[in-house]
Parts: structure tokens; sequence; C-alpha cells
């Protein structure tokens, strides 16, 4: 029988703490220690953030590194726990799922402590940091073949009054998108059960395409707009200039906005993010490659709406997603 999860310091010693969580050894492989910081300033907001939950979304582990070297000067009451890296096994192989179970990270919540080593992540987090925290930011990004603006998201939450919460809190980090995202996969997801437990939790989306050093301030400079609306540091939110703009909008999007490849072949996106287009507006044209006798086929707006995510110029497979259209939320 292996030991329990367990932190390798107490999360109440006042201060700084760094050290890690222990995740037991199973059949598949020995103990994992992801590296965890804690700075306990007393009564105040409780606050997890984790980063790396998918191996191929950089951008989280790197603003919660920078969160760290923050917080010691910048914290002025309450409690956070950064774990920049969920997953050190998927972050390691550059993959979505963990290589050695190939599993989902974020379709295994609450987890197993005797299952296979992504359950046994899960089962660790869920039992001895979940209820530690009020308030949860998990920090994706849309990933490496997408073009996709920073954003705040949530799923729809049928207790309205977390729902409210939750809206206003993606709201204050103050990204060009605070998205409410109505998804059919969502069993076993993070979010999911820690708003079963009256949580806060706020998944955000940074961006996509590659890690850059202007896109990275962006996304700090969200993380740190939502502590300050917290109340863990004092100072002025501001929004960041993204496409040479400093304002957001709440959108919403369905499973009917993702709009699928009629084809094999290579596609052209032909609109950038956030633009606005008009029902039969052109997104994109998929080129098929197989015959020099298939034509071009162009992939249009459905109806008035947004360019929420486009695929970069690659190779798709027919009925693979290219794009997501989003439409201002409906008060
Ligand atoms: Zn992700």
């Amino acid at each position: 029988m292996s030991e329990a999860p367990h932190l390798t310091f107490d999360l109440e010693t006042p201060g700084v703490s760094r050290g890690h969580l222990v995740v037991p050894g199973g059949a598949d492989s020995g103990e994992l220690s992801l590296p965890i910081f804690s700075l306990n300033k007393g009564e105040g907001p409780r606050l997890l953030v984790t980063g790396g939950n998918h191996g191929n979304e950089l951008e989280g582990p790197l603003v919660a590194r920078r969160l760290i070297e923050w917080l010691p000067e910048a914290q002025t009451c309450g409690r956070v726990i950064v774990l920049p890296v969920l997953n050190p096994l998927a972050v390691q192989a550059w993959s979505r799922n963990t290589p050695l179970d190939g599993l989902n990270l974020n379709r295994v919540f609450p987890g197993r402590g005797d299952g296979s080593v992504t359950e046994r992540i899960a089962d660790a987090v869920s039992r001895v940091l979940l209820p530690m925290a009020d308030t949860i930011f998990d920090l994706h990004s849309f990933g490496p073949a997408w073009d996709f603006p920073p954003a705040a998201t949530t799923h729809p939450i049928a207790d309205r009054d977390l729902m409210a919460r939750t809206v206003r809190m993606a709201e204050a980090f103050k990204l060009p998108v605070t998205l409410v995202w109505e998804y059919n996969d969502t069993v076993g997801m993070f979010d999911i059960l820690a708003q079963n437990q009256g949580k806060v939790f706020v998944c955000t989306e940074f961006g996509g395409g590659t890690v850059g050093a202007d896109n990275l301030a962006i996304f700090e400079a969200g993380v740190r707009n939502a502590l300050i609306a917290l109340g863990l540091v004092e100072g002025k939110a501001e929004y960041p200039t993204f496409l040479e703009k400093k304002s957001g909008q709440i959108l919403e999007t369905r499973p009917s906005d993702e709009l699928k490849s009629p084809a094999t072949g290579i596609f052209e996106p032909r609109c950038s993010v956030l633009d606005e287009v008009k029902q039969g507006a052109l997104i994109g044209i998929l080129h098929p490659m197989d015959s020099l006798s298939a034509k071009p086929i162009g992939i249009r707006a459905p109806g008035t709406s947004i360019v929420l995510a486009i695929r970069s110029g690659r190779h798709v497979h027919v009925n693979e997603e290219v794009a997501i259209v989003a439409r201002p939320q409906k008060i």
C-alpha cells in the first residue's frame, strides 16, 4: 500500500514556503514530486493557481513562475498556492495527454489514488490542494495549432449565483475576451469538480501559436489584474493592449459554432481572431491536395458572428475543426 498524497511542508506556515506535492507511485511509475509555492499572509482570499494541465500549453507554467517571483513583494493578505506544472510527464513530452497512460489530465478529475499516473495526479490535487482554496485559476492555452485571443473562460454553471461570481472573476482579468463556453465533453474536468464544491474557477486560454514575449506580458497582466480584484495585492487593474486596443468583451460560444473542414487538405485562414463577420463571409479555404482537379472549397460564416478561434495554416482531415465563432453574450 503506497502512502497518501501529501505536501512536504505545512500550508499554515506564515510567509513563503517552497516544497513539493508528492504523488505516490503506482504500478506504472514511481512517486512524482511536483514543485509548489505557497505564500501565507493570514486572513483573506485563498487562491490556487495551476499550470501545465495540458503538456503542450506552456504559457501557463511560465506565467506561474513569474507570479512566484512577484508575489513576495506584492501580496498583502490571504493565501496563494502556485503549482506551475500539474502534469510534468506531459510537459516534458510537449504532449496534451500523458504519454505513459494516454490520459488527458483534464478529463480524469477527481482522479483515483489506485489508478494510473494521470489519475493519481488528479487525486492528489483534488484531495490535498482543492480543499485549501476558494478560488482557482487553471492556466491553459488554446494550443499551438490555433490562433486564439487571450481569454478568461468558464463553462455555463447551473447555480446562477456561482455563475455570476465566476463571470465577474473572469472579467476581472481584463483580457480581450471573457468567454462563456458551452461544451459537451466536460466529464472529469477540473473546473466541474471545483464548481460542484461551490468554488469560483476560471480557466484561462492564453492564446495559441507560439510562446512570445508580447503575449506573455498580456497573460501576466491578466493574472495580476485578477489578484488585484481579489484584494490579494494592491494596484490598479488595466486592460492590456491587444490588436492595438485596450478593451474586453464577453462572448458566448456553443458546439454548433465549431466550423468543420468539408474535406481533407490544407486549410488557409482568410480572417483573423476577433474579426466581425456577416453571414456568408469567407472564413478560410480548404485546398484538397490529393487531386489537382479538386477545387478549393470556401468555408463561410454561418451567421453574423465574431471569429473566436481559427486554425493556423495546416493540413486537416475531413470533419476536423478549422474555426470557432462566437457572439456577444446575451444578458
Ligand atoms: Zn488546456
